[in-house]
């Protein structure tokens, strides 16, 4: 598939002129020859913007967007802490329909089919697991990612599964020197993170990895729904949480 000379864009056959930035598409089918004088030809595109390179172009979008480097001084805001405040409630809730409806519906449906006595036994039983799980869990989980730090990416991998969908699993070197592996049950950090990266840990987001240097990016990754979000925005136009710039 060709790509946009200027911003890197993958772009379909027969397009003229690039969606992102613009840059017009050469026309000749051969384009080596065009890659050499591309620029300096382009009389509409990326000359005429004064982007010579994809890293450029990102550079100036990210900086107008008001992107700067350095992890956000958002984190730290009322505003942001009583997102995350309320997003891990919503957790916390889901976390608790499980615990005490599971075991309910259970039973009901075991009364349902005529035999209450069989049903609440089944429901007993199965509540412990139901109940014993997500307990045990958000204990595992609470204890092992409490604690924020910053590190860098050192591998990305991706695990095919036949049986589920595929788990990206990021692996990290802490500022300590210890190794932290970090799921990616989506695959948003996975796409968005390159080997290399410096990274900030935040155990309460969804999408817990913080880029140091956003300002060669293309977009930007929400930190609660893990959905790709335009440079500009402040709030993410899916969940409404705000973003991390
Ligand atoms: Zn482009
Ligand atoms: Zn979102």
């Amino acid at each position: 598939m060709a790509a946009c000379r200027t911003c890197g864009e993958p772009l379909d056959e027969g397009v003229e002129v690039c969606p992102v930035c613009g840059t017009k598409v050469a026309e000749k089918p051969d384009g080596v020859a065009e890659q050499s004088d591309g620029v300096a030809e382009q009389s509409d595109g990326a000359a005429k913007n004064g982007f010579r390179t994809r890293d450029e172009w990102l550079a100036k979008n990210t900086q107008s967007a008001g992107i700067e480097l350095g992890y956000s001084k958002k984190f730290d805001t009322p505003e942001f802490q009583a997102a995350l405040k309320a997003s891990n409630r919503t957790y916390t809730r889901i976390q608790l329909g499980v615990l005490f409806g599971g075991p309910l519906l259970v039973a009901l449906a075991g009364s349902l089919i005529g035999n209450a006595g069989a049903g609440i036994i089944i429901g007993a039983s199965i509540a412990v697991f139901v109940v014993a799980i997500p307990v045990v869990a958000f204990f595992l989980i609470k204890r092992n990612t409490a604690k924020s730090w910053d590190g860098e990416v050192t591998d990305l991998t991706r695990r095919s599964s036949e049986h589920s969908s595929d788990t990206y699993y990021i692996t990290c070197r802490t500022d300590e020197g210890k190794r932290r592996k970090v799921n990616d049950y989506g695959r948003s950090m996975y796409d968005y993170l390159q080997i290399g990266d410096r990274v900030r840990f935040h155990p309460r987001l969804n999408v817990a990895l913080e880029k140091y240097d956003k300002t060669h990016d293309s977009y930007l990754l929400c930190p609660f729904c893990g959905k790709r979000q335009d440079l500009e925005n402040d709030d993410c136009d899916v969940c409404g949480k705000p973003l991390l710039k």
